[in-house]
C-alpha cells in the first residue's frame, strides 16, 4: 500500500513542478524582451561610453586640433602613446605623426582628460574594436582621425566654465 501511495506522491510531485516551470515560462512570455539580436540589431550605446578613443579633427581648418604639446603620453601609465610634431610657419606646433597602442590602452581616460586642446576624446559608437592580429591594435593619426558630428558640438558656454574653472 506505502509503495503505490508513494507512486502516486510521485506523479503528483512531477505534475506540480510542470506547472511551476510553466508559469515561469507564461510569465516571461508576455514581458517585453531585452535580447538583441546582435549584429542585425545594434544597441546604441550611451553617449559617454568609453568605446573607441579619437583624435579629433577640424574639418573647416582642415587639420588635427593636437598641437603635440605630449601631455597625453606622459599621462599615459602604459605609454601607449607615441606622436611627433613641428612648429609650423606661422609658429604654432602641429602634430606631424599620432599613434596609440590599443593592446596595452587600459581606457583609463588619462590621455583624453589631460588634453587641453580638445584633440582626443571617447567616442560610444565604435565598439566593434575585435582584429584577428594584435599588431592592427596600433593606430595612427589616420585610423583614429574623427570629425565632431554638429550635435556633439561643444556647447558656447564650455569654454567659458572651463576657463573658469581652470582660474579657480
Ligand atoms: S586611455 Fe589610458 S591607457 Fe589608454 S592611451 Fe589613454 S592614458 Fe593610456
Ligand atoms: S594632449 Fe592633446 S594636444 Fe597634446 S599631444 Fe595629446 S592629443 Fe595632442
Amino acid at each position: 500500500m506505502g509503495a503505490i501511495l508513494s507512486y502516486f506522491k510521485n506523479i503528483l510531485a512531477g505534475f506540480w513542478n510542470l506547472v511551476l516551470g510553466l508559469s515561469v515560462t507564461t510569465k516571461y512570455l508576455f514581458k517585453k524582451t531585452n535580447t538583441q539580436q546582435y549584429p542585425e540589431e545594434r544597441m546604441p550605446l550611451p553617449a559617454r561610453s568609453r568605446s573607441m578613443i579619437k583624435l579629433i579633427y577640424d574639418g573647416e581648418k582642415d587639420q588635427f586640433n593636437c598641437v603635440a604639446c605630449m601631455m597625453c603620453a606622459k599621462a599615459c601609465p602604459n605609454s601607449c602613446i607615441k606622436l611627433e610634431g613641428v612648429r609650423g610657419p606661422d609658429g604654432k606646433r602641429r602634430m606631424t605623426t599620432f599613434k596609440l597602442d590599443f593592446s596595452t590602452c587600459i581606457f583609463c581616460g588619462y590621455c583624453v582628460e589631460a588634453c587641453g586642446f580638445d584633440a582626443l576624446t571617447f567616442v560610444s559608437e565604435e565598439y566593434e574594436n575585435s582584429v584577428y592580429k594584435r599588431g592592427s591594435l596600433l593606430q595612427d593619426e589616420q585610423a583614429m582621425k574623427w570629425v565632431r558630428p554638429p550635435h556633439l558640438a561643444p556647447k558656447p558656454e564650455e569654454p567659458a566654465a572651463a576657463a573658469a574653472g581652470a582660474q579657480a
